[in-house]
């Protein structure tokens, strides 16, 4: 664990290289680990092959095009004989599981010295957002002992709370731990919230929150802020390559670039600053099991602007989510959940919702309404659904006793019942 500060020196610097001397470091450390994956891992090698790819012609970023994109699928059924590096097996390794419904999650072996850079590149987040190692850092998990193991108490004065009970218990709880910093999904953030709200709760008092692993809708943020009376800092990542990018003070996402590389594609193209694409990675650390290209599912929006920060980390716009996660028409656009979410989420007395997509043509609303939802408010809310979708879609709704979390507690408030290929 101590070693990771071994790393942080080098780690903290590199946020304020010129982008000149980013570029070499990225390349140096690209070139390292597809030669080794080339030589030491099956799927690559074989990949490579099929393609009459050499790793001497990948030398520059431009170059990483040429690599073909790698499956979760490709990944899991090679498992560990093809996707794991010769001379790396489960024994010598940290091992963590993707989330994910099961039948599909995924193992991901790191390698010792790989897995300590990578954690030093996430205490540099933190470093940025203000968490000291004597503040009481109070993180929201689903299993204890998997987060001491994977958190320990050495580097910050982390505590987990077990989330899955009810919300109460762990308001009760923040109460008397009195945290300066919480960790945990936005909606149970928001569930937290409402109970303080309604209960006049007002001696939890954080410094900041740090929220992640879920869509973050923009009036949830304000919502768990003003109730909180603290500033929410958003983090993404993924078990795959552990951070990805942060919030600085400035609420500007850096990308963590010089230990992953995240690539936006669109049709196997890279998209202009401002476009959505799809998130491919490129784990430059991790030589146990190399990531090369990795479709990680989710949509994100690069940027070309620098940050008054100073940090010359490359900027993302946004993470819209999950390509699950959106709305796509019959012409095959995608159009983001967060342009329906918040009616839903201002819409007066209603306890829960999900929206199902069942075909391009008809979402249905499944509500879980509260004493006092009439007929004229169910009406204006279609309306203003199937407005700000443009009228191109039918929108029912359905009343429901209660709505279905997917697991890990992460609410799924987007779900398609049908398979999509690609995306516009
Ligand atoms: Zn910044």
């Amino acid at each position: 664990m101590w070693k990771s500060l071994l790393y942080l020196p080098l780690f903290y610097k590199n946020q304020y290289r010129s982008p000149d001397s980013f570029r070499q470091f990225q390349e140096k450390r690209l070139r390292h680990i597809v030669a080794h994956a080339y030589r030491n891992v099956p799927l690559y090698h074989r990949k490579f092959r099929e393609q009459g790819l050499s790793p001497s012609d990948v030398t520059t970023l431009h170059d990483l095009v040429k690599i073909p994109i790698t499956t979760k699928k490709e990944i899991k059924s090679g498992f560990p004989h093809d996707s794991v590096a010769r001379g790396y097996s489960e024994k010598t390794c940290i091992t963590e599981t993707t989330s994910g419904t099961s039948g599909n999650m995924l193992t991901v072996l790191y390698d010792r010295r790989g897995y300590e850079i990578l954690r030093s590149v996430a205490f540099r987040a933190f470093l940025a957002q203000g968490l000291r190692p004597w503040h009481k850092y109070c993180i929201m998990c689903r299993d204890l002992r998997e987060f001491n193991k994977a958190t320990g108490s050495v580097l910050y004065r982390t505590r987990g709370l077990l989330e899955g009970r009810p919300e109460s218990e762990l308001v009760k709880e923040l109460r008397g731990i009195q945290p300066e910093v919480i960790g945990a999904h936005p909606s149970l953030f928001v569930t937290m919230a409402k109970i303080m709200e309604k209960n006049a709760v007002t001696d939890i008092t954080p410094r900041m929150l740090f929220i992640g692993g879920e869509m973050s809708y923009p009036v949830h943020r304000e919502y768990i802020e003003r109730i909180f009376g603290c500033s929410t800092f958003n983090k993404y990542g993924a078990y795959e390559a552990n951070s990805l990018a942060w919030e600085c003070k400035y609420h500007t996402m850096h990308m963590d670039a010089d230990s992953v590389i995240m690539e936006f594609v669109r049709d196997g193209e890279p998209v202009s600053p401002g476009e959505r694409g799809e998130v491919l990675i490129t784990n430059l650390w991790n030589e146990a099991m190399p990531f090369l290209r990795y479709r990680l599912d989710d949509v994100g929006i690069p940027s070309d602007e620098s940050c008054p920060c100073g940090r010359t980390l490359p900027v993302l716009e946004e993470i819209e989510g999950k390509l699950d996660d959106f709305i796509i028409l019959s012409s095959g656009e995608l159009i983001p959940s967060t342009r329906i979410i918040p009616y839903l989420f201002d819409a007066p007395h209603i306890d829960q919702f999900k929206v199902l997509q069942d075909s391009p043509d008809h979402i249905e609303l499944r509500i879980v309404p509260q004493e006092g939802f009439t007929d004229d408010m169910e009406r204006e809310l279609v309306a203003c659904i199937q407005t700000a979708l443009d009228m191109r879609i039918t929108v029912t709704v359905r009343k429901v006793h209660h709505v279905d979390l997917t697991g890990q507690g992460k609410y799924k408030r987007v779900q398609r019942t049908f398979e999509i290929d690609s995306f516009m």
